[in-house]
C-alpha cells in the first residue's frame, strides 16, 4: 500500500481515524466490513502500519518475532479494503466544520471521526532522564532500539514492577541478561492484580534470578566514562547498568480532544455507544473513559482486549449503529511459563474467595470477586500456564455470564468451575 497517498479535497467526506494504532487499524477494517463504501482515512505520526503491542515486551524481544510480524494486518488488506493510511500528525479538530487539520496544513473532512490516539509512555523528570540507554518501550521502534540490549551478562535495570517492567524482566533474564526491578509500591503489580497474586509474582521473578526492589524509586542517573549508567536510588543505594527500561505507566493522548472542547476527564468521556460530547465523534481503546457495564462509572482500559472489541463497536456507530459497548474487561500477562489473568472489576467485589490449584511448583492460585448480591464480577489468577490456563478461561467465562456461585464452591478444588456455570441467570 501506499502510504503517501495523498488525500483528494473533492471527494465525499470520509470516515477519518485519528491514530493508526490497534484500535485504529481494526476499525478501519469493521467500516468496510460493515458496508461502508466510501473512503477511509487512517492518521498515524508513526511510519508503520497499525501493530500488535503484546509480542514487543516477550517474543520480540527474545528474537522469536521480528516487528513485522506484528502488523495487525498485511499491507495488500489495506489495499483490498481501500484504507488510505496518511503518515502524520493531527494538529486540530473542528468538531463544528466535522473536519481535521494535518500538521502540514492539509484538512480532511469526515462524516464520522474516531479518537484511537492511544497513550504515551510516561517520563521520569530527574537529572539524567533522557541520556543514551535510558529507554521506554511502547513503540516498535522502542523494541527495535531496545532488542540489542538484552546481550548475556549486560545488566538491564528496569524502572516500574507494573506489566512492562515484569515482562521485560523475564525476557531480558531468557537472554541471558543480569536484571533488577525498580518498583516505587511496596508490592508488585499493585494496581491490577491481589496482594497474595502480587506476592506469587514477586516469587516467580525472585527464583528466577531478578533482583526486586520494592518501595524505592531512582534519582538520578549519570553516564560514566565506561558507557554505562550510575543509577542512584532513593534509598541511597546505587547500582550501574548497561541500560535502563522505564515502564512507570501510560499518560492518555488528550490533547487534541481537548483541545477540540470534547469532555475530557481521565481520558475522552465516552458514552455506552463509544460516542464522545461532540457529534460523529467517537473514541476507543486506551485513550477511552467508557462506562463500565457492571457499574455504570467511568474507567479506562490499557489492553490489548479493549482496543480489538471496542474498534469494533466504535465502528458499528460510527455507520449509524447504536451498540452498547458490554464488553467484560480482561487482560492477560505471559512471564516466564506462566500466565497471569484478570477479568471483569475486581475493584466491584464486596467479597473475594480464593481458590488453589495443584501444589508446589506446579500450583497456581485463583481468586473470584463476588458483589453484595452473590454476582461474580470478577476474577484474577497465575500459576505454571499449563495449570492454571484452562481455569482461568473457565473463571472469565462465570465472569461473563454472570454466574452467581457460592464461596463454598468456588473454593473447592473439587467442584469443578464448568459445573458452575449453570449458576449463571
Ligand atoms: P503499569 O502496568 O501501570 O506499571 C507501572 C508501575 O510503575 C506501577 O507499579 C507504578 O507504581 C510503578 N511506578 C510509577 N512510578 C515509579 C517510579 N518513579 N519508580 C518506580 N516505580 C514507579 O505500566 P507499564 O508497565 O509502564 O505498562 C504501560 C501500559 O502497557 C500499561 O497500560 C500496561 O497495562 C500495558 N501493558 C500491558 C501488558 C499486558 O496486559 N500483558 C503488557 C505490557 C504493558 P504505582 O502503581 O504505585 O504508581
Amino acid at each position: 500500500m501506499d502510504a503517501s497517498r495523498t488525500h483528494n479535497p473533492d471527494r465525499p467526506a470520509a470516515m477519518v481515524i485519528v491514530g493508526a494504532g490497534h484500535v485504529g487499524g481494526r476499525a478501519a477494517q469493521h467500516l468496510r466490513e460493515q458496508g461502508w463504501a466510501g473512503e477511509i482515512v487512517l492518521i498515524g505520526a508513526e511510519p508503520v502500519l497499525p501493530y500488535e503491542r503484546p509480542p514487543l515486551s516477550k517474543a520480540v524481544l527474545k528474537g522469536e518475532m521480528t516487528p513485522g510480524q506484528c502488523a495487525l494486518r498485511a499491507a495488500a488488506d489495506y489495499d483490498r479494503d481501500r484504507i488510505t493510511h496518511i503518515v502524520a500528525t493531527v494538529q486540530a479538530v473542528d468538531t463544528a466544520a466535522r473536519s481535521v487539520t494535518l500538521a502540514d496544513g492539509r484538512v480532511i473532512a469526515y462524516a464520522a471521526l474516531l479518537l484511537a490516539t492511544g497513550g504515551v509512555a510516561r517520563k521520569l523528570d530527574i537529572p539524567g532522564a533522557t541520556l543514551p540507554g535510558v529507554c521506554e518501550l511502547r513503540t516498535q521502534a522502542d523494541a527495535i532500539a531496545l532488542a540489542p540490549s538484552l546481550q548475556a551478562g549486560a545488566h538491564l535495570l528496569l524502572i516500574g514492577g507494573g506489566f512492562i517492567g515484569l515482562e521485560v524482566a523475564a525476557s531480558a533474564r531468557s537472554r541471558g541478561c543480569e536484571v533488577t526491578v525498580i518498583e516505587g509500591a511496596p508490592r508488585l503489580l499493585g494496581r491490577a492484580v491481589p496482594a497474595s497474586i502480587g506476592a506469587q509474582v514477586l516469587a516467580l521473578h525472585r527464583s528466577q534470578g531478578v533482583d526486586v526492589r520494592l518501595g524505592s524509586g531512582p534519582s538520578a542517573f549519570v553516564q560514566r566514562a565506561d558507557g554505562r549508567l550510575d543509577v542512584s536510588l532513593q534509598d541511597g543505594s546505587t547500582r550501574v547498568a548497561d541500560t535502563v527500561v522505564v515502564g512507570i505507566g501510560i499518560t492518555p493522548a488528550t490533547e487534541l480532544a481537548r483541545a477540540a472542547g470534547l469532555a475530557v476527564e481521565r481520558g475522552i468521556v465516552v458514552n455506552a455507544q463509544l460516542a464522545t460530547s461532540a457529534a460523529g465523534v467517537y473514541a476507543a481503546g486506551d485513550v477511552a473513559e467508557f462506562p463500565s457495564a457492571f457499574s455504570g462509572q467511568l474507567i479506562r482500559q490499557e489492553t490489548w482486549h479493549n482496543a480489538e472489541t471496542q474498534a469494533r463497536t466504535a465502528a458499528v456507530n460510527m455507520l449509524g449503529g447504536h451498540e452498547a459497548y458490554t464488553v467484560t474487561p480482561w487482560f492477560w500477562s505471559d512471564q516466564y511459563d506462566w500466565q497471569l489473568q484478570v477479568s471483569g472489576e475486581p475493584a466491584l467485589a464486596a467479597s473475594s474467595v480464593v481458590r488453589t490449584l495443584g501444589e508446589g511448583s506446579e500450583a497456581g492460585e485463583l481468586h473470584f470477586y463476588l458483589d453484595a448480591d452473590g454476582r461474580l464480577v470478577g476474577a484474577s489468577g497465575c500459576g505454571p500456564t499449563r495449570v492454571v490456563a484452562k481455569e482461568l478461561k473457565l473463571a472469565r467465562t462465570l465472569v461473563e455470564r454472570g454466574a452467581r456461585p457460592t464461596a463454598a464452591q468456588l473454593a473447592d478444588p473439587g467442584v469443578k468451575l464448568k459445573a458452575l456455570l449453570s449458576t449463571a441467570a
